[in-house]
């Protein structure tokens, strides 16, 4: 035996580095069960983790240290609940942040979003948005960086949401229908270059407006616990959509998938930018139910805005009744389509879609039945209001946060 190690001795130096590796790899895991709120306590990790306690509550040790989580030494009230008491996890009140933009055809806003999709500050920029997106996309993560100044908080990254197809793999905005911008501009590669003028460091990333809206929805909204997760939301002019299988985004061979807003509902309708007729995108978005309505827009809020509050406010005078069902029916019909095609398990409306949803939901359930094969049955799709406010923005941070996600102590240690 000279000259070996005690083979019992190296069997516990093994089972220790085993731990260590164990740990190290569970730290993502870990990380994103609280952030997503589905271990709210110790106890609830360590089975979800399937590991022992104490390597849970080294995991949680770990994550506290790199400040991204704390944990909460007095137990969680027992009363109710069986077992004996655990340690809180919640995520830091003060940890780090993402950056994330919005540009929408409106304007843009910037924030800063902390772990469990939590806007930690945000602000708003009304304006027309210029027809050279590095110009908008400056003035956004300036907006940004000005918020990380004033907050003095670590950042991770910054994510950029584009009401735009985002081709796949240049980042490049394919169809900015609303947006003055020119088809095809590289704006990932010119978001990059706006964060590092800012000084920004950690990666950034771009795309899709309601494709990231989806995604939030998915972690922290009206999406939790759906597996095929269907997505239709009006921007502020337009209309999109987007698929989560699995809690990861379907976005197709080059990242232009789910272009839901060109499925027609009328075939007699109105042009579209796209070239053809009748589509989503003018038959039930802001401007369509406020020209249904007989309604001239004005210019001093948005439209979203404009035809969010005629519904919430003059639902009871029959013009705008009649507008609103008309719209709910078109909108009906395309969500029939896609049940068709994709067999979600959960629908979720955003935008003002989901404000037609809340007016009149019998009738789009109704609509989506009568018109889908599957949609009647076993009491049909559920379809719900996304829950989120600014799940675009979320949505923006979760990009930036994914890297943080994947490995906690490799990103921040
Ligand atoms: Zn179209």
């Amino acid at each position: 035996m000279t000259g070996m190690a005690d083979p019992r001795k190296a069997g516990e130096e093994t089972t220790t580095r085993a731990r260590l590796d164990r740990g190290r790899s569970a730290l993502g895991p870990a990380l994103e069960l609280v952030h997503t709120g589905r271990a709210p306590t110790r106890a609830v990790l360590t089975a979800e983790l399937g590991v022992t306690r104490a390597t849970a509550g080294a995991v949680a040790a770990e994550l506290e240290a790199l400040g991204l989580i704390r944990v909460d030494a007095r137990p969680a009230a027992a009363s109710g609940s069986q077992g004996r008491p655990s340690h809180r996890l919640e995520v830091a009140e003060d940890g780090p942040v993402a950056l994330a933009a919005q540009i929408h055809a409106d304007g843009f806003r910037a924030a800063l979003v902390g772990l469990g999709g939590r806007i930690v500050a945000t602000t708003p920029g009304c304006e027309t948005v210029d027809a050279d997106p590095a110009k908008v996309l400056g003035t956004v993560v300036e907006a940004g960086a000005e918020l990380l100044r004033a907050t003095g908080r670590r950042c991770v990254g910054a994510g950029l949401a584009v009401p735009s197809a985002v081709a796949e793999p240049d980042g490049l905005a394919l169809n900015p229908l609303h947006l003055a911008w020119p088809v095809g501009e590289p704006v990932r590669r010119i978001f990059v270059e706006c964060v590092r003028a800012a000084g920004i460091t950690g990666p950034a990333f771009a795309g899709n407006d309601v494709n990231l809206a989806a995604l939030a929805e998915h972690r922290h909204g009206a999406g939790r616990g759906a597996r095929d997760l269907l997505c239709v939301a009006t921007g502020h002019r337009g209309v999109g959509g987007a698929l989560v299988l699995d809690g990861r985004l379907h976005t197709g061979s080059s990242g232009l998938a789910l272009e839901v807003g060109h499925l027609t509902v009328n075939p007699e309708g109105r042009p579209c930018h796209c070239g053809s007729r009748g589509c989503l995108d003018v038959e039930a978005d802001p401007l369509a139910l406020l020209v249904e309505a007989g309604l001239d827009p004005g210019p001093e809020v948005s439209l979203l805005q404009q035809a969010t509050d005629l519904l919430r406010t003059r639902y009871d005078e029959p013009a705008v009744r009649r507008a609103a069902e008309t719209l709910i029916d078109r909108l009906g019909l395309g969500l029939a389509g896609l049940v068709n095609i994709l067999n979600p398990d959960r629908i979720i409306l955003g935008g003002l879609h989901r404000t037609l949803l809340e007016a009149d939901p019998d009738r789009l359930c109704a609509v989506v039945a009568e018109r889908s094969l599957w949609g009647g049955q076993s009491g049909g799709v559920p379809i719900l209001p996304c829950t989120l406010d600014h799940d675009s923005l979320v949505g923006a941070a979760e990009l930036a946060w994914q890297p943080v996600l994947d490995d906690p102590l490799g990103t921040l240690g």
